[in-house]
This record gives C-alpha cells, sequence and structure tokens, in this order.
C-alpha cells in the first residue's frame, strides 16, 4: 500500500513559478505548510537556463500602457486584455522585490537597473543579470525560499497522477526517484508548475525534462489545454543541439545575414527599424528585433528561395555580432560567446554564429483564470505550463520570466485562501485511489510482454509534430500528424521496458512522460486542425489570413475517449480593439510627445 503524507498545499514543480508560489504561501499565511514536489532539484529547473533577460516597466519614458499594447500586438490580440493589464502592473513590483531577496540585476553607471531591447518591444524594458538572468533569478527564488520551515521539499520525486475526489483536486501521487517508493502526497490545494512541453518536438531549446506532465495530469483530471496549437520558434538556435542564442545578441546589436551576405529581414514586414546606431538609445530597434513569429518564417521564406547554409545538422543562416567589439560581447553577452565556442567551435568576436529557428516556448496550457484557479476545483497552475493568457498566438521574449513571478505569487496566494477555506476530505478514497497508481506504476516498471521501444515511439512522435505542425502547417500535414499520434498510442500500449530495478529508473519515467506527451500532442494537433486561420505562431497555408469574425478565441481542447473536442471561448477585449500587428510605431510618436 501507497504511504501517504498530509501538507495544506501541494506545489508540482521547483522552477520559477513553484518557488515563487511556495513563497507567497509561506508569506501569506505562516501557519500553512506546503510540500514542494520536483522531478528534478529546483536549481536545475528550466528556469535556470533563461539567458536575456525580463520585461518590466521602469524607467522614465516608458509606461504600462506601452507594454500592454506592446504585449497583446505580439499576441496578434489572441491575449485575454485583462490579464495583460494585470500582468504588466504587477511585474515591476516582482522585480523589485527579487532585488530586496538578492538578485543581482546588471547596473547602469548611474547605479539605476539596467534595461535593454528586446524582440516585439517597442522600447527598452528587458532587465537582465547579464545573460544568465534565469540562474540569478532562480537562486534568488531558492535561497529566499528555504527561508521558510513549513516548506518541505520532495527533490527528484516524480508526480505521476492527480488525487480527486469530491470533485476536488486533493493530492498527488508521486514516485520517489532514488528509491522507487510510491506515495500519495495530499494537499488541500494543489499548484501545477511544471513547465513547458518543447520536448514533443525534435529539436528545441527545452531542456530533456521539459516534457509537459502537468498538462497531461490536469487533461487527465478533466482540465481543457488552451491554445495548444501555438508554438514559438526562437530564430536563433545552434544547429545540431538546439541550444539557444538569446535574444539579447541582436538586443545588443546583433544582425541576421543569409548566405550571400545579405541582410535579409530587410526584404520582409517587420515593422518600421528604428537603428539610432546606439543600441543604448532606448527607441534602438532594429529589424532583428521583430517579433519571433515573423522572423522564423522569413528564415523559411529564405530557405525556399536557395539563400541559406545547408548542412548535415540542417539549414542555417549566420548571426554576427563581430562589429559590437570584444569588449561589449564579454560585458553584456559573455554566455552567448561561450555557447558558441564550446558547441560549434567558433568565437563570435571574429566570425559570425550559424543558427537556424527552434521550438522554444510553448504559449498554450492549462486554462486557468486571473488567479491562476483551473476549473477544478482546489487545482491551480502557474508558468509555462499554465495558459491565462498573457501570451496569445505569441509571446513576447522576456515575458515569461516575469509571468511567472506574477502569477506564481497568485497561485500561491489564492491556493492558501482556497487550503484554508477548505478541510480534507475523505483520505481512505485518496489512499485507494493512490494504491491504483501505485499499481500502474508497478505495471509499467514489470511490463517486458511487449516489442516496442519508447525511445522509438518518442521519436516517432517528435518527428510527426515536426512534419506535421511547424512552422507552416496545412490541413494535410495536421491530418497526417493526428494520424501518426493515433498509431504511436496504440504501439505505445505494446511497449516494453528492459530495465525493472527500483532505483533511478530513467526509463520507467520515460515512459510515464510518454504517455502524457502522446495526449499533449493530440490535443496541440487537434487544435491546431480546428483552428483555419493564420494567427501569430499558427501559419496555415490553406487559410492563410487572420479571422477575427471566426476566429478571435481561444481554444479549449478537453480530453475524451476518442479523439478531443475542441471547443472556442471569445478573447477579452478591454480596451484594445484588434488591429494590423504594427509594433513600435505608434510607442515610437508617444515617446517622443514624452521628449525622450
Ligand atoms: C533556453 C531558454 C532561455 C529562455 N530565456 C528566457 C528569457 O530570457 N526571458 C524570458 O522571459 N523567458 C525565457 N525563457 C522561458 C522561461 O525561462 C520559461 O518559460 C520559464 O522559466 C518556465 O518556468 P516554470 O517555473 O514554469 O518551469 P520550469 O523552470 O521549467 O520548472 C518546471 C518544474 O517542474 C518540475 N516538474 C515537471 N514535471 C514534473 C513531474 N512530473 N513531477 C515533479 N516535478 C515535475 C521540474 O522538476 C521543474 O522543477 C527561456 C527558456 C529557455 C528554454
Amino acid at each position: 500500500m501507497a504511504e501517504i503524507t498530509q501538507h495544506d498545499i501541494v506545489i508540482i514543480g521547483g522552477g520559477g513559478a513553484g518557488l515563487r508560489a511556495a513563497i507567497a504561501v509561506a508569506e501569506t499565511y505562516p501557519d500553512l505548510d506546503v510540500g514542494m514536489v520536483s522531478k528534478v532539484y529546483p536549481m536545475r529547473s528550466h528556469t535556470v537556463s533563461a539567458e536575456g533577460g525580463a520585461a518590466g516597466v521602469i524607467k522614465p519614458g516608458d509606461s504600462l500602457e506601452d507594454h500592454i499594447r506592446d504585449t497583446i500586438s505580439g499576441s496578434d490580440w489572441l491575449a485575454d486584455q485583462d490579464a495583460v493589464e494585470a500582468f504588466v502592473r504587477e511585474a515591476p513590483r516582482e522585480l523589485t522585490q527579487l532585488e530586496h531577496w538578492g538578485c543581482p540585476w546588471s547596473r547602469e553607471p548611474d547605479g539605476s537597473v539596467a534595461v535593454r531591447p528586446f524582440g516585439g518591444m517597442g522600447i527598452q524594458r528587458t532587465w537582465f543579470a547579464a545573460d544568465k538572468t534565469g540562474f540569478h533569478m532562480l537562486h534568488t527564488l531558492f535561497q529566499t525560499s528555504l527561508k521558510y520551515a513549513r516548506i518541505t521539499r520532495y527533490d527528484e520525486w516524480f508526480a505521476s497522477r492527480l488525487l480527486v475526489e469530491d470533485g476536488r483536486c486533493q493530492g498527488v501521487v508521486a514516485l520517489e526517484l532514488r528509491t522507487g517508493e510510491v506515495r500519495g502526497i495530499l494537499g488541500k490545494a494543489v499548484i501545477l508548475c511544471t513547465g513547458g512541453f518543447g520536448r514533443i518536438f525534435p529539436f528545441t531549446t527545452n531542456a530533456a525534462i521539459k516534457t509537459g506532465d502537468g498538462l497531461g495530469l490536469a487533461y487527465r483530471a478533466g482540465v481543457p489545454l488552451k491554445d495548444m496549437e501555438f508554438v514559438q520558434y526562437h530564430p536563433t538556435g545552434l544547429p545540431g543541439t538546439g541550444i539557444l542564442i538569446t535574444e539579447a545578441a541582436r538586443g545588443e546589436g546583433g544582425i541576421l545575414v543569409n548566405k550571400h551576405g545579405d541582410r535579409y529581414l530587410r526584404h520582409y514586414d517587420l515593422g518600421e527599424p528604428l537603428d539610432l546606431g546606439d543600441p543604448r538609445h532606448p527607441l534602438f530597434r532594429t529589424m532583428e528585433l521583430g517579433p519571433r513569429d515573423r522572423l522564423s518564417q522569413a528564415f523559411v521564406h529564405e530557405q525556399e528561395l536557395g539563400n541559406v547554409f545547408e548542412a548535415p545538422d540542417g539549414a542555417y543562416v549566420h548571426l554576427d555580432i563581430r562589429h559590437l567589439g570584444e569588449k561589449t560581447i564579454d560585458q553584456k553577452i559573455p554566455f552567448v560567446r561561450e555557447l558558441a565556442k564550446n558547441y560549434v567551435g567558433i568565437d563570435p568576436v571574429h566570425q559570425p554564429i550559424p543558427v537556424r529557428p527552434v521550438v522554444h516556448y510553448m504559449m498554450g496550457g492549462i486554462d486557468t483564470d486571473l488567479e491562476a484557479a483551473t476549473s477544478l476545483p482546489g487545482l491551480f497552475a502557474a508558468g509555462e505550463c499554465a495558459c491565462v493568457s498573457i501570451n496569445g498566438a505569441n509571446r513576447l521574449g522576456s515575458n515569461s520570466l516575469p509571468e511567472l513571478l506574477v502569477f506564481g505569487a497568485r497561485a500561491g496566494r489564492g491556493a492558501a485562501e482556497w487550503a484554508r477555506e477548505h478541510p480534507e476530505s475523505s483520505r481512505a478514497a485518496l489512499e485507494q485511489q493512490a494504491d491504483v497508481e501505485e499499481a500502474r506504476i508497478r505495471d509499467f516498471r514489470g511490463g517486458d510482454g511487449g516489442t516496442e521501444r519508447i525511445a522509438s515511439i518518442r521519436a516517432d512522435l517528435q518527428a510527426a509534430m515536426e512534419s506535421g505542425c511547424g512552422i507552416y502547417r496545412t490541413e494535410a500535414t495536421l491530418r497526417a500528424a493526428a494520424e501518426s499520434i493515433a498509431e504511436l498510442r496504440e504501439r505505445f500500449r505494446s511497449m516494453r521496458l528492459d530495465d525493472h530495478s527500483l532505483a533511478f529508473n530513467t526509463e520507467l519515467t520515460g515512459a510515464l512522460e510518454l504517455d502524457l506527451m502522446i495526449e499533449i500532442a493530440e490535443a496541440l494537433v487537434h487544435s491546431a486542425l480546428q483552428r483555419e486561420e493564420s494567427r501569430g505562431s499558427h501559419q496555415r497555408l490553406d487559410f492563410p489570413t487572420r479571422d477575427d469574425e471566426r476566429f478571435l478565441k481561444h481554444s479549449l481542447a478537453y480530453r475524451t475517449e476518442g479523439v478531443p473536442r475542441i471547443e472556442h471561448r471569445d478573447v477579452v477585449i478591454t480596451r484594445w480593439p484588434p488591429a494590423e500587428r504594427v509594433y513600435g510605431r505608434a510607442h515610437e510618436a508617444g515617446a517622443a510627445e514624452r521628449g525622450t
């Protein structure tokens, strides 16, 4: 029988969102105790790898209004405007709070917080800590969380199922990776902070742990997944590994050129570039800082025109930062130099860096409201696994770090309130569910009757996703992907594990992850099939224009016994009516009026 432990609140995930939520609980109601479950040691969560920075209005000449408008326009009007407003208003406070907890934000010579330009942002507002922003943020949150004795950590425990009883989420079942023990970890409220799911694609900047488990758990418990069709490609990944070259490289003035040495973005509609010569000027913005979806699409066009370099690791173009000079590179983006040297063997001080589009961020996720609550009472979600939505059809770079702070804190406070108002219910029923899950995991581990290897099913799933719903999609490619996924689901039933051991059985966790990845992929493909328009990162060659009449709506994918059921919900529009997606010009005018 599975052992049972009880907490007031259980948080799944020890990344930025999970830690922020835990601190919010501890600060709001110090008497509540928190169990924090993470499949990796918290400092290994993907937040650690964020390089570029976190957006928040702080400088004279910038305004909340401008950040809101950039975010809405960047989202191609699919973001909920009330959510964006709440986010933009609370982001500076959260970033300042991190400063007070010890985050070493980079500084201007006068001692004020430095900001850098970022894609799709009409003005400089991205706070950074050199180019290891995520590392410093995560470290700050982690060390702050250590102050609170009532946060109990379950490091290297894998959550595999939500416990739902009396129509409420009341805990999880988790597997301890070190021992193979399966335990029911009960809580009056549960917060999912499990991060994104780039790993359902073959070529991604995302760490191997980003398999989307939390989405799968919520989906299986009946919660819809929202706007899953929107997959962000980042325009500058290193060929082969998919390692990210941060947008800060372009923010600092890096340019993209094709194999003819042509700065090809000038042939594409990316808004009015404004290159004032000095990247530190608050209005500096080049075409390289257009929105990520447009830059990635431009790459595909260049490829079709035969203007890119072809290589065994895939086609690429050049990101040139040589003109910035060694001093600036070492001071502002030292990690870019380190990565380029270590992973492609070139020194960007002297040579351009080969780059290509790479799957980077998922706009979609678990459907939540502004307080991070899901439709399942007692279940909350925040961070990349959630969709509030502030990102709509395309996230602006540097918005997701502040997002996880703002909504992580909201989730913590919301879950704390909920836990105080709702006593635990029948423990016997929860124990029984935990036993059922323990048996399922035992069966997975013991399973050697089948013939299918999880590694090959996973590779085939990733290949189906890339060819079916990459940067450009059509009904035919999406249908082909849907069929492949249905076959993979069948193949998964006859999977076989060679490793039957209890300790650190990575084949077993790989199987548990893959089981959920198949579901998530299916929700994504079917959401994409139903969206017969092109918007932001969702580009349908068979429906090339945005269709506000039919699709100014969120997609909601519900799990059924057959294919997912897709419903739609209106986008919340408050003060910014849908318009063509031009960014920058209006802001420049506004900024000029303000005399900056
Ligand atoms: C290379 C890279 C660079 C980026 N740069 C930037 C940037 O400069 N600016 C910006 O705004 N955004 C950036 N992003 C995006 C941003 O970093 C992420 O969206 C954000 O950090 C996600 O945080 P999170 O807390 O939601 O999830 P994560 O940090 O991914 O944490 C997820 C947590 O969930 C746990 N978990 C998952 N599944 C389970 C399970 N089954 N059981 C138990 N625990 C589980 C993991 O152990 C982990 O602790 C970048 C992303 C990448 C990949």
